[in-house]
């Protein structure tokens, strides 16, 4: 394999989906009592929900693996959600092992919460405004709303009848939102308007503050994040892209926070400190990795390395560190020392698919296809529904001379996935083997 083959096989990521679904029209909406035409169900939300959060929870280096942390979490969304406009939903609430700070909420209230993030909060009263402030990106409906807003804009410049054309399955309107709705998680997360950050912020505050916690929670999430801003811009891009910051925010939160009453802070604080103790305790392993991390989309390799090396010599067991370190390795084209990271994250946290989806990947290019598979074949048993598996199998499978399971996985990925550069090929092998 070429290092251009492996780049390429590299680059495909370990989430890329496609979300559809069906027309719905008008539904009230839950926070004004409103009608408001939603073009999606709340069925759908959650099915999309579902559909993602996984492959992005494993984008972000799996859950966090600190059964109280995540009870904990539980138990302050939970207190939120039961105030809220939508009661009812399906929330969970997990902290995540990436360490970039951010926080974020699919549509059926599937939240996380990066230990990036946790690690730079110290109050109960700031976990509160961070999940009310999701929580309020949930009841009023934001990601089905932008759904609705972009298939309107498709109608409106005659991509209905295109999209719809290019679907035998699928006709009219629902051929449209499978067009238009071809969203990978990523893009689901991707940025709220400011419009939408100003509601969710206005809801959170009277949810946080009806569930019994400190409105001026609020004021210090975003003096901590506006702090941290002006301190270490990279860390906080995503959550900036996804969450528009602004001082308008900030000062309004200040102006309503005011309007409520305030509660004594010092139990919630003490519950935060013992209920993340374990992560705080790494504190310092998690910053080192987070400025890995901004060297590496620097391609500063041997920085990079240097500074992931001083994590793991921290925290050996570490799977996001261990992990960062083989991407560092095969970003140099060292896959030998990459392999032996990806087998030891693959130790820490057994069925996490990220190490699985890399160590294929890595096999692949250690021209060990069996093992490839083997690893592409665990991480669908452990995050099934990700299309690119299919292709990388085929791969493993041509390389086996396999030709007729190569076939047969690079048929169902043509299928499903669209015009890509790796369809294209899997195109060429199934012309070429035909003939
Ligand atoms: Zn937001």
């Amino acid at each position: 394999m070429t290092r251009r083959d492996f780049l390429w096989l590299a680059g495909m990521s370990s989430a890329g989906l496609a979300a559809s679904g069906s027309l719905v029209g008008c539904a009230t909406d839950p926070v004004t009592g409103q009608p408001r035409l939603m073009l999606m169900s709340e069925e759908e939300e959650v099915a999309i929900d579902r559909e993602h959060a996984p492959h992005q929870f494993s984008n972000d280096y799996g859950v966090v693996q600190d059964a109280r942390l995540n009870a904990y979490l539980t138990e302050v969304g939970q207190s939120i959600a039961a105030v809220s406009h939508r009661p009812h939903m399906p929330y969970s609430y997990q902290a995540v092992n990436a360490n970039y700070v951010n926080a974020y909420t699919f549509p059926g209230g599937t939240m996380a919460c990066t230990r990036g993030i946790l690690v730079d909060m110290d109050d109960e009263a700031e976990l509160a405004a961070l999940l009310g402030h999701e929580t309020g990106h949930v009841t009023a409906r934001h990601t089905a709303r932008r759904q609705t807003q972009q298939l309107l804009t498709a109608i409106a410049i005659g991509g209905v009848t295109i999209a719809a054309g290019q679907s035998d399955r699928l006709s009219g309107y629902s051929g449209a939102i499978y067009a238009v709705g071809a969203l990978s998680a990523g893009a689901l997360l991707a940025s709220y308007s400011r419009s939408n950050e100003r509601e969710a912020d206005a809801l959170g505050l009277d949810y946080m503050v009806e569930a019994g916690h400190d409105p001026e929670g609020m004021v210090d999430l975003m003096a901590m994040l506006q702090n941290l801003s002006s301190r270490d811009p990279n860390a906080l891009e995503l959550m900036f892209s996804t969450h528009p910051m602004s001082s308008e925010r900030f000062n309004t939160a200040k102006r309503q926070a005011r309007n409520h009453p305030s509660y004594d802070r010092t139990q919630g604080r003490e519950r935060y400190m013992d209920n993340t103790a374990n992560l705080r305790r790494i504190r310092p392993t998690i910053k080192t990795l987070q400025a890995g991390e901004a060297d590496m989309a620097r391609e500063r390799y041997s920085d990079a390395e240097t500074k992931f090396a001083q994590a793991l010599k921290q925290v050996p067991d570490d799977y996001c560190g261990l992990l960062l370190m083989a991407q560092c390795q095969t970003a140099q084209g060292k896959h030998r020392e990459a392999d032996k990271y990806l087998a030891e994250a693959k130790a820490a946290y057994p069925g996490e698919a990220k190490a699985l989806h890399l160590s294929g990947v890595n096999h692949l290019a250690l021209n060990r296809p069996e093992a490839a598979l083997a690893d592409f074949e665990a991480y669908e048993r452990n995050l099934p529904g990700n299309p690119n598996t299919l292709f990388l199998k085929g791969v493993a499978n041509e390389n086996m001379q396999n030709r007729r399971a190569a076939s047969e996985h690079y048929r169902r990925y043509v299928q499903l996935a669209g015009d890509t550069e790796q369809a294209r090929y899997a195109a060429q092998r199934l012309q070429a083997w035909e003939s």
